[in-house]
């Protein structure tokens, strides 16, 4: 049982040893050891007495009783413990200082007694008077002064006093023992074999046993963790400062249920901070009534380093991956494009048209397509260089990509040549694309370039035609448009039925199909 009834204990060894200080005392008394107040007292009032008889006895010389009776007043008023005296003489008093007449009592065997004090005063041979001097009693209470002085008050003092002092003392000092006493040796040792730093608080949330994994793990000694209060330690989570937070010893007190797996930081002494994974249980007593607990710590900063490494490194590898995916979509998108222009390059077309081919033919949906060359071309680079010619031929790719709408294919067939697959569209709808291109070349060429030539260029469209074509048939068609457009004059749209295809291969039946050529 931790802490029960310790301030009782600490009540009754308080009263014990200001018992035994007293007995000490009055032991030291009875050898003699003290020093005797009463013997001095009546050392005192004898030599008083003495100085009294020499004073009255040199008036009585003179028979000045006058100066007798100032004699005996200066010693009533001067000396507290004398009452009252007089000079007495065969005729009774004749002086007289304080309430003698009160006071004074004949001691019957008429020797003096401590308190009533009779001095004869002698003239010549004869007795000229007697002094009577009432003292106080040697032990008397009347006032705190008198009280103070008698030998009892030391032992009330030493008695109180000491019982007060050593009661705050024992129970500084049983804050710290009394758990040694209390936690048994052979426990300590079984608490100090565990891996796991393990506290005992009492009820006041003070440690009375940290185990040596704790005191290890804290890089303090173990003692130095008794008395103290398991929650003022240096904790430093920033939850600990919330009002409403509990350290789990302090909710399995509360709750009388344990409490596991809250997890607490401290600062270590090499500025590092560790991380400790705590569990809370109370410690009942036989009637089940909370009188500690018992906290252990796991440390588990290691795990939480590798913990936060590893996420590190899993924040990096994702961050690669999307770096190499990045550049994957880069490398794809520079495996299928034109560098120049940015439209499809001849073999990315391909593939893609071949979907849309496929899935035409599946839905027999319209399907057309036209290709495209510039007029003339190689006077361009004649006359102006290969640079202005790649600035014309992405000034054509540009106004392609203007009239191409989602989904249409795009695509840098040759040199100077271009090809647009439009899904869905009819020869009609495809030729009427083919000619806003035409115009919008020929009509903006000039706005884009100051030279003193007019571009113009010349397409050749062409459709799917029933479930037997393929795409290979509609390149050739629109290719054979595309001469006939050229053979025509240039600066022209043929489509696939015009006449002029006709006309064209009466010219020149020869030409290289360049679609099937590519493929
Ligand atoms: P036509 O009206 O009959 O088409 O006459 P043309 O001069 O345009 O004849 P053609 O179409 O056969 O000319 C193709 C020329 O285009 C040949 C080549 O010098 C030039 N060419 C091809 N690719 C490029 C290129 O990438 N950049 C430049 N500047 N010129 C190119
Ligand atoms: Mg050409
Ligand atoms: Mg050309």
């Amino acid at each position: 049982m931790i802490g029960s009834g310790r301030g009782s204990t600490t009540l009754r060894v308080s009263l014990g040893v200001a018992s035994l200080t007293i007995t000490l005392l009055l032991a030291a008394e009875l050898i003699g050891l003290l020093p005797d107040q009463t013997e001095a007292k009546l050392d005192a009032r004898q030599k008083v007495i003495e100085l009294v008889a020499v004073q009255v006895a040199s008036a009585a010389a003179r028979n000045d009783i006058r100066m007798v009776g100032m004699i005996l007043e200066t010693v009533v008023e001067r000396d507290e413990n004398i009452l009252s005296a007089a000079l007495r003489r065969q005729s009774g008093t004749v002086a007289i200082a304080g309430p003698h007449e009160e006071l004074w009592e004949q001691p019957e065997d008429g020797l003096s007694t401590p308190t009533h004090v009779q001095v004869p005063i002698m003239k010549g041979e004869n007795q000229w008077g007697l002094v009577e001097i009432r003292f106080r009693p040697l032990q008397s209470f009347d006032s705190f002064a008198a009280w103070k002085d008698s030998p009892l008050a030391i032992y009330v003092f030493i008695g109180l006093v000491g019982f007060a002092l050593y009661f705050l003392f024992l129970r500084r000092v049983l804050r710290e023992l009394d758990p040694s006493s209390v936690v048994p040796e052979h426990v300590r040792s079984a608490f100090n074999a565990l891996a796991e730093g393990v506290i005992i608080i009492d009820e006041d949330e003070r440690i009375v046993l940290a185990n040596q994994e704790f005191a290890n793990m804290m890089e303090r000694p173990a003692d130095s963790f008794i008395g103290r209060k398991a929650s003022e330690l240096d904790w430093s989570t920033s939850q600990t400062h919330e009002t409403s937070f509990q350290y789990p010893w302090q909710q399995a007190m509360r709750e009388g249920k344990a409490h596991t797996g809250v997890s607490l930081r401290m600062k270590s002494s090499k500025d590092k901070t560790r991380i400790f994974v705590v569990n809370g249980a109370p410690i009942l007593d036989a009637k089940g009534q909370t009188r500690g607990a018992l906290a252990t710590f796991d440390d588990v900063s290691e795990i939480e380093k590798k913990n936060e490494e590893l996420e590190d490194a899993m924040t990096r590898l994702s961050q690669s991956r999307e770096a190499i995916r990045r550049q994957n979509k880069e490398l794809e998108f520079l495996a299928t494009h034109d560098p120049l222009t940015g439209l499809l390059n001849r073999r990315a077309l391909f593939e893609h048209f071949e979907k849309c081919f496929e899935s035409a033919t599946r839905d027999g949906s319209l399907l057309s397509g036209f290709m495209v060359d510039i007029d003339h071309f190689k006077s361009v680079n004649d006359r102006f260089g290969h640079g202005v010619g790649d600035q014309v031929i992405e000034f054509v790719a540009k106004k392609l990509m203007s009239v191409a709408k989602f989904g249409d294919l795009s695509a840098r067939y040759g040199g100077e040549e271009f090809c647009l697959i439009l899904p869905r569209s009819s020869l009609m709808a495809a030729t009427a694309v083919a000619e806003r291109l035409r115009v919008s070349v020929s009509e903006d060429f000039g706005k884009q370039f100051s030279l003193d030539i007019d571009l113009t260029i010349s397409v050749g469209v062409a459709s799917l035609q029933g479930a037997q074509d393929t795409m290979t048939d509609l390149l050739n068609r629109a290719d054979k448009a595309l001469y006939a457009a050229k053979a025509n004059g240039r600066n022209r749209v043929v489509k696939w039925g015009d006449p002029e295809l006709d006309a064209a291969h009466r010219l020149n039946d020869t030409r290289m199909v360049r679609a099937s050529a590519a493929r």
